[in-house]
């Protein structure tokens, strides 16, 4: 199908700019735009860019200047013969630039069609193509540098070796049966299980790394929740303020009552507005049933806020239940800078907070470390704690460590180790892992080699699905049509 219909589209975002690009892919393209443009020299010279004067085709009117780059097959985006028209940014000439292209024989690309065409030609796999989208759509640099890092083919070539090592036994395994009465030497079962193991170790790897990678990809919601006059506006706007904040906000869900976005060492930290709560926070009775309690919940932590300089409060205990079995929890006794209230030291007693960490200083006691270390932060543990002082700035960068601990504990990957951004990544490497288990079971039992042979086909499907070696074309379909018209 490449190629054969010659594709339109703007490619900048719609309104208005300094300049608008309208790109054109397939056979006629260079003819295509070389009737809508007069230039002074023809043919256009490849990758170079040439200015030519827009002109309407009915009436030979002169509408605009345009600075044309040509590229032919294969040396371009698509692989194939591509044009990318600069005129100035006008939505009225763009628009009337592409009916003219569509008058001339163009059709109007759908959503991710120049990048489908450079996957369906070859240029890129799926993987880049995923990454292509996630570069464009990154909102800090450090998604932008994990989504170049993939567009380079990290993972791919992090794969590759697996997929050989599966296909060399494969190879081996099917040579081993139709041969076997030519005595074609067969495969040492442990050698089988030796590599198989390798491979799951590093998948499993990969697997453990999404938690982090989707974080990197999707950002966090950060709900911070507390009694009225703690210090949660200056905590939140602490952690806004040091930290360039996002011009353009993810959009929230109507449950999610995001307010502002702020770039947390790269990952983008969405803050729940909870001042929906906080009349409710008095009647913590009613907060079960408060709609914007539901925005906590799915929050991926909450962040308590209490002030350690007033008397602890029966309020804040219950709050502090309600908020324990809900998962990842934070507990940030702000307002350090004052002399923390002596009813801190008793109300904290039962409540999984350590007394040591009341005392207003950052020293931990050896116990209090045996308290955290035993009950982690599962469901109605003890909580992490942290000294603020929104006020001065004291303990913000420890929160914001704390909060990045919490939410990604495998962040130590960082940008060394390879890590999964992808859900549809994550899902296959799991379906890889089932085949690769199954394999070594009947590796170890020492199973026909066909039963074997299958076990390895299921293992080595998904990772070739992954980079697109073989695909369904319901799944470009999913994976394209979330990408804009003119990528
Ligand atoms: P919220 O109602 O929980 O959002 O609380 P605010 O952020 O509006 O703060 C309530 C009051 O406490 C304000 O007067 C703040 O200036 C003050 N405040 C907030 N954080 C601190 C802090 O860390 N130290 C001190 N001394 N005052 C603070």
């Amino acid at each position: 199908m490449t190629g054969e219909e010659t594709i339109v589209a703007i490619s900048t975002p719609p309104g208005r700019g300094g300049l608008g690009v309208v790109r054109l892919s397939g056979a006629r393209a260079i003819e295509i735009a070389t009737s809508l443009i007069q230039f002074s020299k023809l043919p256009l010279e490849t990758q170079h860019a040439t200015l030519g004067i827009f002109t309407e085709p009915n009436s030979g009117r002169a509408l605009d200047q345009a600075v044309v780059t040509c590229y032919r097959a294969p040396h371009s985006y698509t692989a194939e013969d591509l044009v990318e028209i600069s005129c100035h940014g006008s939505p009225v000439i763009l628009r009337h630039l592409v009916q003219c292209c569509l008058a001339a024989g163009a059709r109007a690309a759908e959503p991710g069609e120049f990048t489908l065409r450079a996957f369906l030609n070859g240029r890129i796999d799926l993987t880049q193509a995923d990454a292509i989208r996630d570069l464009i759509e990154s909102q800090t640099l450090y998604q932008a540098r994990v989504a170049a890092r993939q567009l380079e083919g990290s993972l791919s070539r992090h794969l590759k070796p697996h997929k050989q090592t599966l296909l060399n036994l494969i190879a081996k395994m099917e040579a081993g049966i139709d041969f076997a009465e030519d005595d074609v030497a067969v495969i040492e079962w442990q050698e089988i299980v030796t590599q198989l193991d390798r491979i799951s170790v590093d998948l499993q790897g990969l697997v453990r790394g999404f938690e982090f990678g989707r974080i990197v990809r999707e950002g966090l919601t950060l709900a911070i929740v507390g009694r009225p006059n703690v210090g949660k506006s200056s905590l939140f706007n602490r952690l806004l303020n040091e930290e360039r904040a996002i011009v353009t906000p993810i959009p929230g869900t109507t449950r999610d009552p995001v307010t502002e976005t702020a770039n947390l060492g790269g990952i983008p930290l969405r803050f729940v507005d909870t001042a929906g709560i906080r009349a409710a926070v008095d009647e913590v009775e009613r907060i079960g049933v408060e709609r914007s309690f539901a925005a906590i919940a799915d929050s991926d932590l909450r962040l308590m806020v209490v002030d350690a300089s007033a008397p602890w409060t029966e309020d804040d205990s219950r709050l502090l239940d309600k908020l324990r079995p809900l998962g990842a929890l934070l507990v940030a006794l702000n307002k350090s800078d004052l002399v923390s209230h002596p009813s801190w030291l008793e109300a904290t007693k039962g409540l999984g907070i350590s007394p040591a960490f009341t005392a207003g200083g950052a020293a931990q006691s050896d116990e209090s470390e045996e308290l955290q270390e035993e009950n982690g932060n599962a469901e109605g543990t003890s909580p992490q704690v942290v000294h603020t002082s929104a006020l001065t700035g004291d303990g913000i960068s420890e929160l914001k460590e704390k909060i990045l601990a919490l939410a990604a504990p495998s962040r130590d990957l960082g940008m060394e180790g390879e890590f999964i951004t992808n859900l549809r990544h994550q899902q296959l490497l799991k379906a890889s892992l089932e085949g690769i288990a199954k394999a070594r079971r009947a590796a170890d039992e020492h199973t026909y080699h066909e039963m074997l042979l299958l076990d390895l086909y299921d293992a080595l499907r998904p990772l070739d699905l992954i980079t697109g070696a073989t695909y369904a074309d319901d799944v470009l379909d999913i994976i394209f049509k979330t990408f804009c018209v003119g990528k």
